[in-house]
């Protein structure tokens, strides 16, 4: 098979980017987009706001105390979501194969462009260049909205992916077959893609703290220890990434969370936040008739770590009681594992229908709550 050519193409601190744009008052200022309320959460911070440690996700009276001149801006998602579908145009004139992972950023596979009409954009043996349509896609979303991306060119979407991060914000990162093995052996685990703040602790108690000390570890040995996902670590410390750019990725799930001002202690307390969550979800698969029959609670700790915890039936409950009886049962069951959240959630997948993204953008995007759409 000949090698592959992939982009992954991502805008530098999107919110924030838009509206210092359109609020020219604003630029060169540290703002953060989000509520300054004291439940408030950040949902994307200006470069200036992240010179002190400001970051998307953190709680905006945490923000506030690393940065006391931060600007809290309203968020637009109607101008987000605009300013998306111009950038995916510019896409669609190479090619159609282009996975969007979010607003504001996206996968396309370049291999073979659309048309014919690319011939400045071919190299000496005759294939698309992938990094002279990286630049020229670049250059075309500046002129179009006056906004910077930056991008990874690589062989597979992991590599890509990782690229488009190095030379942020307005870069270009390509990593060459030849490049990929000394590239992933030197990178910290913490800059896996798909490797979290927690896993990147657990793999450094086991000494791993490079692409080279992961590569050290057999395939049997990361199973052990990361299950499934230790097996895609094996393989991408390798360069071995098959996955295809889909164009059609469909949403497989529908939820809805919260995060909390003040730290939820007791189990009564979580039910009381939880249930207003979970009757959010159901309402939402009524309208939109389609259950699922796996439900997922997840909580966040006040040290930030995720926990999901999941039940699966042989049927989907489309009975809002029974619902909501099993988000309790959850809840009850697993609370002694999390004692203190600052998050809560819930989380319906193995839904009967999929549900289709229209060009690219989740339909349901507003039902979640600011703090999912964090981008960087
Ligand atoms: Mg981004």
């Amino acid at each position: 098979m000949s090698q592959r050519k992939i982009i992954h193409i991502d805008m530098d601190a999107f919110y924030a980017s838009v509206e210092q744009r359109d609020h020219p008052d604003l630029r060169g200022k540290p703002i953060a987009v989000g509520g300054s309320a004291m439940r408030g959460v950040v949902a994307a911070a200006s470069y200036e706001a992240r010179k002190f440690g400001v970051h998307s996700a953190m709680p905006s009276i945490t923000a506030k105390r690393l940065c006391p001149d931060l600007i809290f801006v309203k968020h637009r998602f109607e101008v987000y979501r605009e300013v998306s579908n111009q950038i995916r145009e510019i896409f669609a004139e190479y090619t159609g194969l282009i996975e969007p992972l979010s607003l504001d950023e996206a996968f396309l596979d370049v291999t073979e462009l659309k048309q014919d009409n690319f011939s400045h954009l071919i190299d000496k043996t005759g294939n698309p260049s992938a990094t002279m349509i990286a630049e020229e896609i670049r250059k075309k979303i500046f002129e179009k909205t006056q906004l910077t991306a930056s991008a990874g060119v690589s062989f597979n979407k992991f590599l890509a992916k990782v690229a488009s991060d190095i030379n942020k914000p307005n870069g270009i990162k390509v990593i060459t077959p030849p490049e990929a093995i000394l590239f992933l052996e030197n990178l910290p685990v913490e800059k896996f893609f798909g490797v979290g703040k927690v896993t990147a602790k657990r793999m450094h108690t086991l000494r791993i703290f490079t692409g080279k000390d992961l590569k050290q570890k057999s395939e049997l040995e990361l199973v052990q220890r990361f299950g499934k996902a230790g097996r895609h670590y094996y393989r991408i410390v390798r360069a071995e990434d098959n996955r295809k750019v889909n164009p059609n990725r469909i949403r497989k799930s529908i939820g809805a969370e919260r995060t909390f001002f003040d730290d939820l202690k007791t189990e009564k307390e979580m039910l009381g936040k939880l249930i207003p969550i979970a009757e959010k979800v159901f309402d939402y698969m009524k309208k939109a008739n389609n259950f699922g029959r796996t439900i997922t609670l997840k909580a966040k700790t006040p040290e930030f770590q995720s926990i999901t915890r999941s039940k699966t039936f042989n049927s989907e409950p489309k009975d809002q009681e029974l619902f909501l009886s099993i988000v309790s049962d959850l809840l009850k069951k697993h609370f002694h594992e999390f004692q203190e959240v600052r998050l809560l959630g819930v989380q319906v997948s193995n839904l009967e229908k999929d549900q289709k993204m229209v060009g690219g953008v989740q339909l349901e995007f507003d039902f979640w709550d600011l703090e999912n759409e964090q981008e960087d």
